[in-house]
């Protein structure tokens, strides 16, 4: 029992002068830690952290000792998640963020990108990321972002070697087009120009692919997605060495989109099922895209998986057996906004909305949603045509997801 607690209660005074606002303020703060150890990782909501000691909490400060003094500078929840991502993801470092986006940012900030040190970016990268890089620039004349398409490796090796580039950025599982990148390819070039490769691993999650492994030097990921996997957290993640990840911290502390500690251990709860989600996700990803490969109302299918996806090699070498990832793009044949709204309104099971990677199936039109910034005829140029739908393969049983497919597709054709 804390000294504060036991003056108070052996002195008991009488009232009105008996301290209950003091003893109402701090009743319970001193709280023995359990005897045993707790198989789930503590919720440490604590922003401020006092030493008994000044030389402690100095030493803390000013980064001569381990510790924790103010939750922006980190705190014990989150830092078991970024030791159990930095554990996932075989890196020195992980950093956690309160979005995937905040994550991005300094992601970008990290790699030293300015107007006169360009970035070159994919192509077709998720909307906001795209809109991010737009706006860290929009202030300056000049807009140093080079956007090519990662699949075609003689494009990219020019732009590498002609704009000298701090960064290369692009998602492992390229959003919505699902391409893949031959990464180990492009991580050379990147080294060699002096650049930092940045990986957005978001839609293939560690457990289709390490990517540092492969020479990538940060990975980002947008928590909200595969790593949390149920909907209910929005986080960001970057996974990386421990020269960057001390770099990220310090960024962290003045930025301020460090993550909370209730959303860190929702977080570190999803992670427990990555693995079973991720295997079950690729399984019925991989029956939904053959089954709408075979489907006269469908006139193209997008999945890594299939024999016919143009990276498909690429995939069976870079990503673990037999797994592919979660997300499927199709066309509708002969179809446009009006047709796609009529099937997705027709959707029973399937749920309609701008995520992906939670356990229950997930679609969106991409054209009115994440890439609904492009002109009509930049989204053509990229090939993301009127038809096209993404759908994010849940972990229900397959035959059910293909069985709403079906009858939302009789309802257009
Ligand atoms: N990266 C990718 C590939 C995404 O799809 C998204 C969101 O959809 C993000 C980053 C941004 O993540 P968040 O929404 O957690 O900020």
């Amino acid at each position: 029992m804390s000294a504060v607690t036991t003056t108070l209660m052996s002195d008991e005074p009488p009232n009105p002068n008996d301290h209950f606002f003091t003893q109402a303020a701090h009743a319970g703060d001193d709280a023995d830690p359990p005897e045993g150890r707790p198989v789930s990782p503590p919720i440490y909501p604590a922003v401020t952290y006092t030493y008994d000691d000044m030389q402690d909490l100095s030493g803390v400060l000013h980064g001569e000792r381990s510790g924790y003094v103010y939750s922006r500078y980190g705190s014990p929840t989150v830092s078991a998640l970024e030791e159990a991502v930095a554990s996932l993801e075989n890196a020195e470092g992980a950093i956690a963020f309160s979005s995937g986006m905040a994550a991005l940012h300094c992601a970008f900030i990290q790699s030293g990108i300015t107007p006169d040190g360009p970035i070159i970016a994919a192509q077709d990268l998720y909307g906001a990321t795209h809109a991010l890089l737009a706006q860290i620039f929009a202030m300056y004349d000049k807009r140093p972002v080079h956007y090519v398409d990662m699949s075609d490796a003689a494009a990219v090796k020019f732009s590498i070697e002609h704009y000298a580039p701090r960064a290369v950025l692009m998602e492992m599982i390229s959003n919505p087009l699902l391409k893949v990148p031959d990464l180990p390819q492009i991580a050379e070039w990147t080294h060699a120009a002096g650049a930092t490769l940045i990986v957005d691993g978001t839609f293939a999650s560690p457990y289709l692919i390490r990517v540092l492994k492969h020479g990538a030097d940060l990975v980002v990921h947008s928590g909200t997605k595969y790593l949390g996997g149920h909907g209910d957290v929005m986080a960001g993640v970057i996974a990386t060495d421990a020269r960057r990840a001390g770099g990220l911290r310090e960024l962290i502390k003045y930025y301020g989109s460090n993550l909370g500690p209730f959303e860190a251990w929702i977080l570190l709860r999803g992670l427990k099922t990555l693995a079973l989600r991720m295997r079950q996700h690729c399984a019925n990803a991989l029956r939904v895209a053959q089954w709408l490969s075979d489907q006269a109302s469908i006139s193209k299918v997008i999945y890594p998986g299939l024999p016919d996806h143009p990276q498909h090699a690429i995939a069976c070498r870079l990503f673990r057996e037999n797994s592919f990832g979660g997300v499927v793009a199709f066309e509708l044949r002969d179809a446009g906004e009006t047709e796609v709204f009529r099937f997705m309104e027709a959707l029973k099971l399937i749920r309609t909305g701008t995520s992906l990677g939670d356990v229950g199936s997930l679609l969106v039109y991409p054209a009115q949603s994440s890439h609904y910034y492009l002109s009509p005829e930049e989204r053509h140029r990229q090939g993301i045509g009127d038809g096209l739908a993404r759908l994010s393969v849940g972990i229900e049983d397959a035959a059910d997801i293909i069985a709403d497919l079906q009858q939302a597709l009789n309802t257009v054709h």
